[in-house]
């Protein structure tokens, strides 16, 4: 894996903070993209340089989908909000299809994060 990409939905990026944080050592030789705001927390709060996108709801999502089809993309972790209703939620689920289509590894909550790395 050399490319992995991280989003994390607003009252889930306190927890992909922390575990970005727990993960440096196996992130530090990754290529790192993340939407906009997921993106800027993890530069401003961890040592990782990260390649920022547009925010989720801006496009972020999407881009990330069109790298995974353009095979640039090697792994997704997306945390995912389950209580509340995203406006974007035509591209979280474009991502999440595509992530599937391309066999992506894919990890929507942090358990399967953790074991994916
Ligand atoms: P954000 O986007 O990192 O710019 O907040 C994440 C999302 O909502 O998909």
């Amino acid at each position: 894996m050399k490319t992995i990409a991280l989003v994390a939905h607003d009252q889930k990026k306190d927890q992909m903070i922390a575990w970005v944080q727990s993960h440096l050592d196996a992130l530090a030789d990754k290529a790192i993209y993340a939407t906009g705001t997921t993106g800027g927390r993890i530069q401003d709060e961890t040592p990782l340089k990260v390649h920022r996108l547009k925010s989720g709801p801006l496009g972020g999502d999407a881009q990330i989908g069109a790298m995974i089809a353009e095979a640039q993309i090697d792994a997704l972790v997306f945390f995912i909000d389950p209580l509340a209703a995203q406006p974007h939620d035509v591209d979280v689920k474009s991502l999440l299809r595509l992530a599937i289509l391309y066999d992506t590894p894919l990890a929507v909550n942090e358990a399967t994060a953790s074991l994916m790395m």
